[in-house]
């Protein structure tokens, strides 16, 4: 057993150094790259379904559909209109690493990319721990799930900037508490930029879209957004 920890060190180094590469070539081209994080059904790929439609023609998307087994999330944004998609099968991985993200970014023309969206696996738990190279993680919450995630995945919240609260149409309808868990997550952390969205019913998605829309623009004139500290990399603390 006691050799498991090294190991896992050497891996999660052997990661940073891919994703320190991704992050240069993702930044060279001047693409934002978010990383989408969640438990399974919080509704990454319904998010996205709804970006797509929402941005096409204003922000060129690229997006890589994470999943243990199927490409059905992959085939979902290709029917959404999404016209750069690539479907990231672990075949068990619970979660991407960056040498994943590498090897489909190696074959994209990242200049005709404005924003890189990676929807993880679904999994609160070790994709905190693999850096892929995005500029920031996006936290996904829905109010069919317990109130307490923040509190039971704190480095997940930890390590994202972004927290989505989805299915906000369903809230009266279980014991989500929306102000408990926007309360423990800023316990955990105070930066955290929140969403609160209804993808079923489109409600809160315009916050969503303009701050998307602030992202790349920022990219595109980073003296802009040096001034406002909004070019820091939280995914690679
Ligand atoms: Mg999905
Ligand atoms: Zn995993």
């Amino acid at each position: 057993m006691s050799e498991k920890i090294p190991i896992r060190k050497k891996v999660l180094s052997e990661n940073d150094r891919l994703a320190a590469e991704i992050r240069a070539r993702l930044l060279r081209e001047k693409v934002v790259s978010l990383n989408l994080v969640s438990s399974p059904g919080s509704g990454k790929t319904s998010l996205l379904e709804k970006t797509l439609g929402a941005l096409n023609g204003k922000v060129r998307m690229a997006l890589i559909a994470g999943d243990v087994q199927t490409e059905n999330d992959a085939r979902r944004l290709i029917q959404a209109g999404g016209e750069i998609v690539r479907p990231a099968v672990t075949g068990g991985a619970c979660h991407l690493d960056a040498r994943m993200i590498l090897r489909i970014i190696e074959k994209l023309d990242l200049a005709q990319v404005d924003i890189l969206f990676i929807e993880n696996v679904g999994n609160l738990v070790c994709p905190s721990s693999y850096d892929l190279g995005e500029d920031m993680k996006v936290v996904l919450i829905s109010t069919t799930e317990g109130d307490d995630k923040p509190l039971k995945y704190p480095a997940m919240f930890r390590r994202s900037s972004a927290l989505v609260i989805n299915k906000t149409d369903l809230l009266g309808h279980s014991e989500f508490d929306v102000e408990r868990v926007k309360e423990n997550a800023r316990n955990i952390n105070p930066g955290l930029r929140i969403f609160e969205i209804s993808c079923r019913l489109e409600n809160g998605l315009d916050d969503w879209y303009d701050w998307l829309i602030y992202l790349v623009a920022a990219r595109k004139a980073p003296e802009m957004s040096a001034a406002r500290g909004e070019n820091r990399s939280p995914g690679s603390q």
